[in-house]
């Protein structure tokens, strides 16, 4: 028997973190593999092992928690499987960053050294985003975490990019690429965020070769890059630079000839229609320097200074390089013009520094051959998305997409597993850690590529390798393909869509069936949060101040799939205040629950009486109605991932239905009526209740498990109680019901319009028609819930003469007549009525005559016009109210 003294208040502080210890080492989270049950699973998004969760994390956690602790309740084999990322080029930068301090660079320590100090940060960190998880109550199966680093996933990111090698799709070649000088390394077109920014337009003259005091004219951005140009070119039809397509221009500072093309891509009316061509530091002048086969020229270091085909500009910086050739150009005569210009320039997600596009050798994945199968998956519904408008956009992306740049020169990551023979130049991509010799020649002379793995490419493995991939385990032969991705929308590319081809080549089947997405979390203002703002928001201070479930309630009620959300600190303290009113109502129904009640036993009575309901009072067939009607309503939406209507009908029922309208009603049978009907509304109140916490359990899984221990019962634990089954519905006490509660209501706002003391009872006369009867036998609730004398409550069918001096509400078909002498003394209402008209009429006196006045119409702005006028009319109406209730009064 379960303890059923409930403290007075609930305390997350001292329950949260005793019931997830309880509950993991319970083994709670372990699911049982069971060949003849289909198994529900999640891999979790691995968090970078870059820092601490922030609050991205706290609603990919609560969304999925949610979903797993419901699928778990349904008796499904359920696994979530945790785990955390390496990031390579963010947690270098950090790591990079904090070893600056003690005055160390990277180069310095050297590659090992520097290596060891990121495992250290690894090992650190990686239990401090663990230890934050099981703060924010995601019941994942710890024993199956993984690492993306670990021997396991390393050997599948081996796997993976030697299958590939070996049939072609991982290739290495020189091609323009996005180049990060400070972290120095090649980044994905994903890794570059484009922002408009106020930049220069210069305008340079080229002379023409074998003429004198004839140019041609470019405009460009980048001025330096002229160093590198290969071709100048114009649009085919364009027909100013007819003549000059064949014929050479002279480069400025190096006195390069160069030819002058035609090419369709570009615009005529960009600049002056001639543009430079650059094929070594520009996409677009890449392509071109393909079609017309140009020279390649990179005239940049790793650092974007100069090299030494910058001839007298080798060894400058790239900026300190430009300021001095436009000072050369210019006084050469030959810069025309600089205007401001306003255009999109990449920058290194990591570090901010300026991109700079730069032809390097790299390795890239022929992306066409894996992209087509992951598109066929989301097209046959193979893979669906939730939201559906993200499949538009998978698509756009997917059919556009270019090859992979996948090498990083980082030290921290998955080594490319490719060894390069000095003596025949053979490379052999291997599975093995360390190769012994060249596949070619048999050759000892190798050397391991000195590049690492973009990170995204060990995280495509996420959902398969993470099982045991490639080696043939029960864990991937039962909890694979798992079935949710659920993610923040803008990973859709760099993620979820490298899951989807990767997975779908690896394994031959789609990593999992639905992708939803979730929005950014803003502040209360809809702002972005950011540490420059200030306003960013630390889930684990929020934990702190009102428990996880507030939290987890918050951002769960505030979602819906796809868009951003925003959270305020009051949508947190409503949600605590909302635990508490379980607690308190738990406290309540144990507290009038006598001696004789299990859980079980209640369920077996209450089932019962469902299918005869002769014996039940109307509240309680309308409560149970009602009850099975949020069971129906609250599974639908968790099927159809709508979690956060879910929790706004839970939380409605919860404290709207039955805190505040059954249990209020409850206090009659209990308090006053006969020991039948107190021991029927004592099962109703434990079997409503209980069910109820296992609803809200997958919300808030604390506040609901530790009331559900104070409940007398035979079960273990609620995160393993069943999932409620809805009963029937009764529509006939539903519609009987709602009327009388509205009558409730409708008397409550009255009495609180006319300031009655809350304890005062009043008198009141009910025309009720045919319901007569209904109201009368609901009249001990009227009396309690409505604070009516008994002594002096009509319930009428029809009235001969309407009442004197009386309140009429009309209000779901009744007639409801609250005597004015019951709620007010009216001598005293007649005189304060009085005095408010006679201040009202003075109101309106000021008010004619202001407006009367010509210079006031024709000379205030017309908002204080309007704003006077609308006064007038507002303190007409207030008095013609007034007066009506003076005379009702006389
Ligand atoms: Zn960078
Ligand atoms: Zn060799």
């Amino acid at each position: 028997m379960a303890n059923r003294e409930m403290s007075r208040a609930y305390d997350p502080s001292s329950t949260e973190q005793r019931l997830y210890q309880w509950w993991e080492e319970s083994g709670y989270f372990i699911p049982e593999i069971d060949p003849d049950k289909a198994p529900f699973v999640i891999s979790m998004p691995p968090p970078n092992v870059t820092g601490v969760l922030h609050l991205g994390h706290a609603i990919t956690a609560s969304l999925q928690d949610l979903m797993i602790r419901y699928h778990r309740m349904k008796g499904e084999p359920t696994l979530w499987l945790p785990g955390e990322d390496h990031a390579s080029i963010a947690a270098q930068y950090v790591v990079e960053k904090e070893i600056a301090k003690e005055g160390l660079t990277r180069e310095g320590l050297g590659r090992e050294a520097f290596l060891e100090r990121l495992w250290d940060w690894m090992h650190r960190y990686r239990h401090v985003i663990a230890t934050q998880h099981r703060r924010l109550g995601t019941s994942c199966d710890w024993t199956r975490e993984r690492f993306t680093m670990d021997e396991g996933l390393a050997r599948a990111v081996r796997e993976a990019f030697v299958r590939l090698f070996n049939h072609g799709l991982v290739y290495r070649g020189s091609y323009l690429i996005n180049w990060c000088p400070r972290c120095s390394t090649a980044l994905s077109d994903l890794e570059v965020d484009h922002e408009e920014e106020e930049s220069k337009l210069y305008y340079v003259r080229y002379p023409l070769q074998d003429a004198n005091d004839a140019y041609i004219t470019v405009a460009t951005t980048r001025p330096e890059t002229i160093l590198g140009d290969t071709a100048v070119a114009v649009h085919p039809e364009d027909r100013r630079y007819k003549d000059l397509v064949g014929r050479m221009a002279i480069l400025p500072a190096l006195q390069r000839p160069i030819p002058i093309i035609a090419d369709e891509t570009v615009d005529p009316e960009f600049g002056t229609g001639a543009v430079k061509v650059t094929p070594g530091h520009d996409p677009t002048d890449y392509d071109i320097g393909q079609r017309h086969s140009l020279p390649t020229i990179n005239i940049m270091e790793d650092d974007a200074s100069l090299n030494h085909e910058a001839g007298p500009y080798a060894g400058q910086d790239r900026y300190e390089a430009r300021r001095n050739l436009v000072a050369d150009l210019d006084r050469d005569g030959l810069l025309v013009k600089v205007e401001p210009y306003q255009h999109a320039l990449g920058h290194c997600q990591r570090c901010h520094s300026v991109v700079e596009p730069r032809v390097s050798t790299q390795w890239f994945v022929k992306i066409q051959p894996l992209a087509d199968p992951a598109m066929a998956a989301a097209r046959d519904g193979r893979i669906r998305f939730v939201p559906e408008r993200f499949t538009k956009v998978y698509f756009n992306w997917m059919e556009n997409i270019r090859d992979w740049c996948i090498s990083r020169q980082l030290w921290w990551g998955h080594r490319i597993p490719v060894w390069h023979c000095d003596d025949c130049g053979q490379m052999t991509a291997s599975v093995e850690v360390a190769l012994a010799a060249c596949a070619k020649c048999g050759s000892n002379s190798i050397r391991q590529d000195p590049d690492v793995l973009d990170t995204w490419f060990s995280s495509g493995l996420w959902p398969f390798s993470t099982l045991g991939w490639p080696n043939e385990t029960e864990d991937l032969d039962y909890f694979y393909p798992t079935d949710v991705m659920e993610t923040a929308y803008d990973i859709l590319f760099f993620w979820v869509a490298r899951m989807i081809m990767l997975g779908t080549r690896m394994t031959g089947e789609v990593p999992f069936r639905t992708v939803y997405l979730h929005g950014l979390i803003r502040d209360e203002h809809g702002q972005k949060m950011s540490k420059s703002k200030g306003n960013v928001v630390d889930p684990l201070e929020v934990i702190e101040e009102y428990g996880a479930d507030a939290l987890r309630f918050a951002l769960l009620t505030g979602s819906t799939p796809g868009n951003d959300m925003k959270l305020s600190m009051q949508k947190v303290e409503a949600a605590r205040n909302f635990g508490n009113k379980l607690w308190n109502a738990a406290r309540f129904v144990l507290g009038n629950l006598g001696e004789r009640y299990s859980v079980e036993d209640t369920a077996q009575e209450v089932n019962h009486w469902e299918e005869d309901a002769s014996s039940l009072s109307l509240a309680d067939r309308w409560i149970l109605s009602r009850h099975n009607q949020v069971i129906a309503a609250v599974t639908h939406l968790i099927e159809q991932f709508q979690f956060g209507e879910a929790g706004r009908q839970l939380y409605e029922f919860l404290w709207g239905e039955f805190c505040d309208w059954y249990i209020e009603m409850s206090k009659v049978p209990l308090y006053e009526g006969e020991r039948v009907a107190a021991h029927r509304t004592q099962a109703m109140l434990m079997y409503i209740l209980e069910r109820s916490l296992r609803l809200l359990h997958p919300f808030m899984p604390f506040v609901t498990e530790e009331t559900w221990q104070h409940l007398p019962h035979d079960g273990e634990a609620l995160i393993l109680a069943p999932w409620p089954e809805p009963g029937l519905i009764d529509e006939v006490a539903e519609e009987e019901m709602e009327p009388l509660r509205d009558m409730v209501r409708a008397i409550r706002n009255a009495r609180a319009e006319y300031e009655v003391e809350p304890s005062r009872p009043i008198a009141a006369t009910i025309v009720a028609g045919q319901k007569r009867d209904l109201v009368a036998s609901q009249a001990d609730i009227l009396i309690r819930l409505a604070r009516i004398d008994p002594g002096q409550l009509r319930i009428e069918e029809v009235l001969e003469e309407m009442p004197a001096k009386a309140l009429t509400l009309v209000v779901g078909g009744y007639e409801v007549y609250l005597p004015l002498a019951g709620l007010v003394d009216v001598d005293r209402e007649r005189a304060r009525l009085k005095r408010d008209l006679a201040e009202l009429h003075r109101e309106v006196v000021r008010s004619e005559e202001l407006l009367a006045k010509q210079g006031f119409v024709a000379k205030a702005p017309a908002e204080v016009v309007a704003r006077e006028r609308a006064r007038l009319v507002g303190y007409r109406e207030r008095e013609a109210t007034l007066r009506e209730r003076l005379k009702s009064l006389e």
